[in-house]
């Protein structure tokens, strides 16, 4: 019967607590046993994707728990935003690092010492400080945090040297529970944080590493500012990331779309560090609607509103293309991930790949390139391939918000045209590039034709129906599927590969994955969008100003105040009263008290200027 008590009283407390401070109705995956676990005194262990909420895992806890819970994170920016966060929401949050003044920093200790902190955020060096540690056994800590876990394995992309100095964490506090977090682990990874930290028995997570809020679409880069161009238009006023590869190229593209009036800036790794501080800054605070970055850009990011990622050169690799992509959507509505794919970017990154010195570098990122150009030009589900990646497996035929899933391609079979393709290398000896077997199978009448006697060819303009376009990329697509090899060196011939003696003998035939109409992209577009309960733009839009003007008084960013989602949902329910107005996703006690009037404002004088709008 106590026992009964006891749980029930729990679940009042969880539950209250993440509709009262969070303004949460419900868990995400794997919140509350994480939640449950570190109530129990539990150590925790979880990978869990961007933007899958495990801020509230333990700032849920360290709300009911007494004392400190202390949250190590290797960030200085990303502690500031988070502190901004809690204290939104009314947590007593503050932060330690090296960013603070020295009377910032003793009024932080004060609060530490007189216990009137929920959380505090602190950088791993802090551990090396002995007057730091012996400060610790005099407060009273709820529970420990390790942010950005990964950083502690040399395995992991991200090692930080720093993070070792936590390997006795669990020494230091052996009577409260120790939670590590991250967002990116493979098992090894994995295995080297779980050893190096020595959790005790630990309550292990990995969640999903599906984002489904994201859209994925590949396309034809043809020419790539008209797209971008094209692209915005579609997304005015959003906020929204495009990657490139090269500084010149990023410059490029943010004169180019500033000069077209968007609201974009540059970031890369050339740029003064004031300059680029200002550059984020304006559009971590909705100033600037794009920002235009080499992957400079994006570490300690935690924009919730970013609602697309554009590759306009393609990435590095499936994991790099997961991260980069993986900063839309945070706040768990629809984003858009394009990436724009000509395989004249191949060549340009096997450039600088053939150019590597170390060998088993150089492998490697061969390796993790042509695994970047199977996503981009199979015809396998995106998101079955992203997951497939991190060895997850996509339960469902269909993932209802991809290219390839919406159907707006389709798959050619190509086979008798290859085959024209390949005997032309065949019969002038695997000697010859692209663009003179082109000139072969188109029949072109020029002196290099002539001087080597190929218009007598059997193959010779055997492709006379197609056009050269068509031809070339019939070529770049075999290249990618891995039926021809281009040689290295200056004049690069290609030459057959296994497969290509395949198609010749009739043995294989080949598919080749083709936009059915353009014009259907747009509507694709907004697949996800239209997927939602409708929403009142011009309304959404005015609250989305009145956001923005709060942030700017407090000094914090526009998503701090209210997230996307919370503002789309204002936009669709109409709230008028503060009773409606917790109902919303987002919105607990404090941010009600502190912002709800303003909101319900807005929301009452709209609903009496078009009452035949409100539902
Ligand atoms: P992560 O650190 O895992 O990337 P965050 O903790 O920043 O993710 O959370 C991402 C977004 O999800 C935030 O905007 C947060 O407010 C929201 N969120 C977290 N938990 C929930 C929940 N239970 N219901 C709705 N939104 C949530
Ligand atoms: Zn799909």
């Amino acid at each position: 019967m106590v026992g009964e008590t006891m749980k029930s009283s729990i679940n009042a407390a969880l539950f209250g607590t993440l509709h009262k401070v969070f303004g949460f109705r419900e868990f995400r995956p794997n919140q509350e046993s994480i939640v449950r676990a570190i109530l129990d005194k539990k150590d925790v262990f979880a990978v869990m994707p961007t933007g899958g909420g495990k801020s509230l895992c333990y700032q849920l806890p360290a709300v009911l728990l007494p004392g400190t819970c202390m949250v190590i994170s290797p960030l200085i920016s990303l502690m500031k935003d988070q502190v901004d966060g809690a204290r939104a929401n009314g947590i007593r949050a503050a932060f330690l690092n090296s960013s603070l003044l020295p009377e910032e920093r003793d009024s932080v200790m004060h609060d530490l010492l007189s216990n009137s902190l929920d959380l505090l955020y602190v950088a791993p060096e802090r551990f090396t400080l002995d007057y730091f540690r012996e400060m610790l056994c005099r407060v009273q800590i709820s529970m420990a945090v390790i942010d950005e876990a990964h950083c502690i394995s040399e395995w992991g992309h991200d090692f930080r040297p720093d993070y070792q100095n936590l390997s006795d964490l669990v020494t230091l506090f052996p009577d409260v529970p120790v939670a590590a977090f991250t967002a990116t682990a493979t098992h090894m990874v994995q295995h080297d944080i779980l050893d190096k930290l020595a959790l005790r028995n630990p309550l292990i997570i990995r969640a999903s590493f599906d984002r489904p809020n994201l859209f994925y679409d590949v396309r034809f880069k043809e020419n790539t500012d008209v797209q971008l161009v094209s692209l915005l238009k579609q997304n005015t006023g959003k906020s929204g990331i495009i990657y490139r590869t090269s500084r010149k190229s990023v410059d490029d593209t943010s004169a180019m779309l500033s000069a077209k009036g968007f609201r974009a800036l540059p970031y890369h790794a050339g740029l003064s560090d004031g300059n680029r501080k200002r550059n984020q800054e304006a559009f971590i605070r909705d100033e600037a609607d794009v920002i235009v970055a080499t992957i400079a850009f994006g570490m300690g990011i935690d924009k919730s509103n970013i609602r697309f990622v554009i590759h306009a050169d393609l990435p590095k690799s499936i994991e790099n293309y997961y991260q980069e992509t993986g900063r839309a959507g945070r706040d768990g509505e629809a984003a858009h991930c394009t990436l724009f794919f000509a395989q004249g970017d191949i060549s340009k990154l096997r450039f600088f790949i053939d150019a590597m010195l170390d060998e088993t570098e150089r492998k490697r990122a061969l390796d993790a390139l042509s695994k970047v150009i199977s996503f981009a030009s199979t015809s396998v589900c995106r998101r079955r391939t992203l997951l497939d990646y991190f060895g997850e497996h996509y339960q469902h035929e269909n993932c209802s918000s991809c290219d390839i899933c919406l159907g707006t391609r389709e798959v050619v079979d190509c086979t008798r045209d290859a085959q024209m393709l390949l005997s032309a290398i065949v019969r002038t000896e695997e000697r010859f590039g692209a663009m003179h077997i082109v000139d072969i199978v188109l029949g072109s009448n020029n002196q290099k034709i002539r001087d080597f006697g190929h218009d007598r060819l059997k193959t010779f303009g055997v492709g006379k129906g197609r056009n050269k376009k068509y031809w070339r990329q019939l070529i770049d697509e075999l290249l990618a599927q891995k039926v021809i090899e281009k040689s290295e060196g200056f004049y690069p011939t290609l030459f057959l590969l296994p497969k290509a003696v395949q198609i010749l003998k009739d043995e294989v035939s080949i598919d080749i994955v083709r936009v059915v109409e353009k014009k259907k992209e747009n509507k694709l577009y907004h697949t996800l969008e239209s997927q939602k309960a409708p929403c009142d733009q011009e309304l959404f839009e005015l609250l989305r100003v009145l956001c923005k003007q709060i942030a700017q008084e407090q000094g914090i960013p526009p998503y701090l105040v209210f997230s996307d989602r919370s503002l789309h949902e204002m936009a669709t329910i109409f709230p008028r009263t503060a009773e409606a107005m917790l109902s919303v996703s987002g919105i607990g006690e404090v941010k009600l008290r502190r912002y709800g009037r303003y909101f319900l404002r807005i929301i009452n004088r709209y609903c009496s200027t078009y009452p035949e709008r409100t539902p």
